[in-house]
């Protein structure tokens, strides 16, 4: 859905990004080119609503968000973007970052998609942006972006904080190193400390999300001089702040080195997902389907409580909560074991 608010009447753009035009390191043709700029940010969290809210106020012209899931009140405490209405209308976070963002620069466009980023349309969504904000909580998804990107040419920014400590690192292909360069495999599930066991606290996103967002600015102004060039880590708690350098792109990394790709083709594999540290599991339909909330509302009305607004229906059963979004995909809350919710999602919902 696309969202471009031109019924308030927009600021002077003269007036309104003057503090930014005034900096040096943009300028007035720093600020056309914002404008005219177009940014995709995968995964509209804690990083992603920094993202979100420091590129809209800074003028970039188009935003493209995507996001799988709705707000609950557990993200209040860092996710900036959202307030307790959204939590408790269970808004997904696209429509309801759309919604602010309208509010707070109603002279840009914002596309927000409702879905789960994967091998079936990462392409499609970097197709015509110029830079990737990394919002996304779990390795996979980063290495689907890093295999995208590197594939398209296309800039991204990756991103991740746990506790006090976070890290970022921007990845220009083949001119500096890519996250396989650096990272070659994900780290195991067990070994990384996951936001679940460890927490996050706000500022360390508040951090690692401006750092991104300045690298954004550079990269769309075409200041790369002025790019980090490093793999920036901070602990906001211990007090520690590095940048470490990762030399040039391995020219044996099977991603940017050998142009292999192996996230972006399509596996089985993809059916489930665990989610970091929700005790919930995804289920993505075998094949593509719109679902009628009201007649499945009619369905599980014996079954349980269920409950349904314009984007997502939910369904209580038990210790089990099954939310429901209009492509058939599923987070079913309430266990972390695949089978259990793979037998769930064919008992209620089918497909
Ligand atoms: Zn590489």
């Amino acid at each position: 859905m696309t969202r471009n608010s031109t019924q308030a009447q927009p600021t002077k753009p003269d007036e309104r990004y003057s503090r930014q035009v005034l900096f040096n390191g943009i300028g007035a043709e720093g600020q056309r080119r914002l404008g005219e700029a177009r940014a995709l940010i995968i995964g509209c969290g804690a990083l992603g609503s920094a993202h979100a809210e420091a590129l809209a106020r800074a003028g970039v012209g188009r935003l493209r968000i995507v996001d799988r899931d709705f707000v609950e009140s557990s993200n209040l405490q860092r996710q900036t973007m959202f307030t307790e209405h959204d939590a408790a209308e269970r808004i997904p976070k696209a429509v309801a970052a759309a919604n602010h963002i309208g509010e707070l620069n109603s002279d840009i466009n914002v596309e927000s998609e409702i879905a789960d980023v994967n091998h079936s349309n990462v392409e499609r969504l970097i197709e015509g942006c110029d830079v990737v904000l990394d919002g996304t909580d779990n390795f996979a998804t980063r290495y689907l972006i890093n295999d995208a990107c590197v594939k398209h040419e296309t800039n991204w920014i990756y991103g991740a904080a746990v506790g006090s400590y976070g890290v970022t690192m921007t990845v220009r292909p083949h001119q500096t190193p890519c996250l396989r360069c650096v990272f070659e495999e994900a780290p195991p599930a067990a070994s990384a400390p996951a936001c679940d066991t460890a927490g996050v606290i706000m500022p360390i996103i508040s951090v690692v999300a401006a750092v991104q967002a300045s690298e954004a600015l550079k990269l769309l102004t075409g200041q790369f001089d002025a790019l980090h060039g490093s793999l920036m880590q901070f602990d906001v708690w211990r007090n520690e702040w590095r940048k470490i350098n990762p030399g040039p792109p391995a020219p044996e990394c099977p991603t940017c080195g050998l142009n292999r790709f192996p996230t972006l083709e399509a596996s089985a594999g993809d059916f489930a997902a665990v989610m970091c540290g929700r005790n919930a599991v995804q289920i993505s339909p075998t094949r593509p389907t719109q679902v009628d909330f009201s007649a499945l509302a009619e369905r599980l009305r014996g079954a349980g409580e269920v409950k349904f607004n314009d984007y997502l229906l939910r369904f209580r059963t038990g210790e089990f909560e099954v939310t429901v979004f209009q492509d058939a995909r599923s987070i079913i809350r309430g266990t972390d074991e695949m089978k259990t919710a793979r037998s769930l999602y064919a008992k209620y919902i089918g497909n």
